[in-house]
């Protein structure tokens, strides 16, 4: 008889409340985690997550084993063969027990809705866990038993819980036992270079302690600014599951001293960001449709986006002539992050001054981001394209220039990434196209593909049809 923990979203060793259950049992105890090379592709894996990936696994198999926990990494094409595969092995490795944090994601759901069954078959005990949020998906409801449908009234009964009960932050699991050797695996996958981007939990949690210690504070005032580092830039790590929203709150309130349960206290506007995150889990397992990539608001599947490849190449590579817009894009391509002032910015201009399918910037970033996640990316896309849970009306259309102005005034963002609008002076650097004209007429930026109250009017249009 031994038990097994089975991995996923969740690479770490502390406040992993499967593995600490797992770990107080009197008998074996194993790790397993799926290499699902097609269903990574069907999901536009980004190859810089999928490398930051492989690099915490194989800490983390380094970690259990230093523990006395072996792990074992199988790769299988998809989610169709995996149930097999984990019950063979069960069954090879007389398991009775087997240990999950719960999952959210349609594909993720009918996955473990198989595993389940298989393991009722086989007489195998599942245990699920609810780890990815503080409180989970399917508990924060309206007074009628509901999903709520806009962020501020989940946010209110989401504190209001969080003041009734608390949170818990699972401990590491104890030695289980001699050190074990472990063997490094690559994933047959494409991968580009993450290491920009330090791993192991001991890293991302002094990270986390160091952010709330120096930065929380005055997050309300910078976070909007891409030329200052005034983000934490955890999204990665919570992503990937190396750390999670709990262990956000217990740093939050060591470096506090309390919780920000007010509006206008200390630190509120990096708790409701996290609540932002929370809500859009939530969302997602409410409305599975929203995992097929299906507007949240029906009526506006009727919307007829305009498809241009000459534009939607453009955007991509940030040629728009937008300097923020281009240097935006410019800085995913290359580093596979951007800011959260910028995936607004560039989300709105792709869809309202472009008109394409909020599907097609939805994908892209999926297939660059690092941090890329179902439910933040698709809520995110849905709110900037006006088909999501939102409540401002469609007619909030960013206007890019001025998006520029205010949060990149100096352009200091925008000459990191354009090195050819160097020496644009500070006052035309958001409408440089005159400037460059007279001075440097070879300079190969584009002028502006589209003009913004044109596009703009399109797009009012195409919501008022
Ligand atoms: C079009 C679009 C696409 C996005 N795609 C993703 C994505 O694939 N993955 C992802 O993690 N975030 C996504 N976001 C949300 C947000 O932009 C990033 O979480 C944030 O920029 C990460 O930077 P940070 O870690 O410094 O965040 P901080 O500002 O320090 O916030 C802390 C954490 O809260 C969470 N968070 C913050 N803002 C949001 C938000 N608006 N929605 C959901 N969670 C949030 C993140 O986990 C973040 O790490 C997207 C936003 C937009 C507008």
């Amino acid at each position: 008889m031994s038990s097994l923990v089975w991995f996923r979203d969740d690479l770490r060793l502390h406040d992993h409340p499967a593995l600490y259950a797992a770990s107080l049992r009197n008998e074996p105890l194993q790790a397993i985690y799926f290499v699902t090379p097609r269903q990574w592709e069907k999901h536009d894996l980004a190859p810089i997550k999928a490398d930051l990936m492989e690099r915490q696994l194989n800490q983390l198999g380094a970690e259990l084993a230093a523990l006395g926990i072996p792990l074992t990494v199988f790769t299988v094409d998809d989610y169709q063969l995996l149930p097999k595969v984990l019950l063979n092995f069960c069954q090879q490795q007389s398991i009775t027990q087997l240990f999950v944090n719960r999952d959210i994601g349609e594909y993720e759901l009918q996955r473990d809705l198989a595993v389940q069954q298989q393991c009722d078959v086989a007489k195998i005990q599942v245990q699920w866990f609810d780890a990815r949020c503080v409180f989970a998906p399917g508990t924060v409801l309206t007074g009628s038993k509901e999903m709520f449908k806009v962020f501020t009234p989940f946010s209110n009964a989401w504190l209001k819980r969080l003041m009734a009960e608390g949170y818990q932050v699972w401990p590491k699991p104890m030695s289980r036992g001699e050190a074990l050797n472990w063997l490094p695996v690559q994933f047959a996958y494409p991968k580009v270079d993450s290491s920009a981007w330090p791993i192991g939990e001991d890293h991302v949690l002094a990270r986390l302690r160091d952010f709330c210690a120096e930065k929380v504070d005055a997050y309300g005032e910078q976070r909007d600014f891409p030329a200052t580092a005034g983000t934490s830039q955890l999204s990665p790590y919570l992503a990937l599951g190396i750390i999670t929203v709990r262990q956000c709150l217990a740093a939050m309130q060591d470096a506090l001293g309390q919780l920000p349960f007010e509006r206008g206290a200390a630190g509120f506007v990096w708790l409701n960001e996290l609540i932002w995150r929370e809500f859009y889990q939530h969302l997602l397992v409410a409305f599975p449709h929203l995992s097929k990539h299906k507007a949240f608001k029906p009526d506006t599947e009727h919307v007829r986006w305009l498809w241009d490849e000459t534009r939607f190449n453009a955007w991509c590579e940030g040629k728009t002539g937008y300097p923020i817009v281009d240097a935006a894009m410019r800085c995913l391509k290359q580093t596979g992050w951007m800011h959260n002032r910028l995936r607004m910015i560039v989300a709105s201009f792709l869809t309202k001054d472009l008109h394409i399918d909020w599907r097609h910037g939805e994908r892209y970033f999926m297939q660059q981001l690092i941090d890329g996640e179902l439910a933040a990316n698709n809520g995110g896309w849905q709110w900037a394209a006006s088909t999501g849970a939102d409540a401002a009306p469609y007619f909030r259309i960013f206007n890019p220039t001025t998006q520029g102005q205010r949060f990149d005034e100096k352009g200091i963002f925008i000459k990191q990434w354009l090195p050819e609008l160097a020496a644009v002076p500070e006052k035309h650097i958001h409408t440089p196209r005159n400037w460059l004209t007279v001075f440097q007429p070879q300079n190969g930026y584009p002028a502006p593909i589209v003009d913004h109250s044109e596009s703009r009017a399109i797009a009012l249009a195409l919501f008022q049809r």
